[in-house]
């Protein structure tokens, strides 16, 4: 499974604080994500209301940032992840290639957070959506319980930047974590890993004495807190960053600690970029948790 990036600009986003669902939706139309996105900046949102759009050829591309909350359940958005289908399925039949991306996109999401439950819009608020014809149980009823990912393909060409990531992840949380394949692939392996690093990092700087097992939730939130590091710090949490940039396939120096000096302010900046966060080169609770997703 493959998820595209797009470089996609928002208005102000807030995070989710929790994620326990996911609601699947139709576009009733066709057209790719930045149409979305246009249309719905027009209606005065911050920008496209979905966290993911899968057109009708099978691409699943990235909407609204995965950690923000989302604009396409009324009175759920807060705790909930929204997936847009290509199409209007009152009228259209739906591909079987767009429904196992459906599908795949759904295993993934379920790899990475505890999903309670996978929902129609129409099962919450009165609307069509997602249209009498989308095959929801079929889509649901195919959802594997561990889904392949690829890398991404702006990850293509960048094997040897992940791999490097892994060898360092591996040392750095130490050898009571087992290590993963160094295979330079970001599957879930290496996902929860950078989570581990995280942590790991975390009780280093913060003392804060949390499990390091690779589930970022409330009390790694809490322990997380308001901290950040920014340029001149020497820190854990700027080794940290630096492992997880490379996780990303974003090349950076490497040091234990981790100074934040010019290098790693240009390789951050462009990451800040890129995954539409602000840019003001400093690693707080969004940066880290877009690098961890
Ligand atoms: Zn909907």
């Amino acid at each position: 499974m493959n998820i595209i990036e797009n470089n996609l600009k928002f208005k102000t986003l807030t995070k989710r604080e929790s994620t326990d669902g996911i609601f699947v939706h139709h576009r009733v139309g066709d057209g790719d994500v930045e149409s979305i996105h246009q249309q719905h900046l027009k209606q005065g949102w911050s920008g496209i209301g979905y966290h993911f759009y899968v057109r009708k050829n099978g691409e699943i591309h990235r909407g609204r940032p995965e950690w923000a909350i989302g604009a396409h359940v009324s009175g759920h958005n807060y705790h909930t992840i929204g997936i847009c289908a290509e199409g209007n399925f009152e009228t259209d039949q739906m591909s079987d290639v767009q429904k196992n991306a459906i599908s795949d996109l759904i295993a993934y999401l379920k790899t990475k957070y505890s999903i309670k439950f996978v929902k129609k819009h129409s099962d919450v608020s009165k609307t069509a959506c997602p249209g009498k014809n989308y095959p929801f149980d079929e889509i649901v009823g195919n959802v594997k319980s561990n889904v392949e990912i690829k890398p991404l393909p702006n990850i293509n060409g960048k094997l040897e930047i992940v791999r490097e990531g892994q060898k360092l992840a591996n040392r750095f949380v130490g050898e009571d974590i087992p290590d993963i394949a160094e295979d330079g692939l970001r599957g879930p392996d290496t996902m929860k890993l950078g989570i581990e690093v995280l942590q790991h990092a975390m009780n280093l700087d913060y003392h804060v004495g949390i499990a390091v097992d690779g589930y970022f939730e409330a009390k790694s939130k809490a322990a997380f807190g308001h901290h950040y590091v920014q340029y001149g710090e020497t820190q854990y949490m700027v080794s940290a960053l630096e492992i997880l940039l490379k996780l990303k396939g974003y090349d950076c120096k490497f040091e234990c600690p981790g100074v934040f000096w010019n290098d790693l302010k240009k390789v951050f900046a462009q990451y800040q970029h890129n995954y539409q966060l602000t840019e003001d080169c400093v690693a707080g609770y969004c940066s880290f948790m877009s690098l961890i997703h």
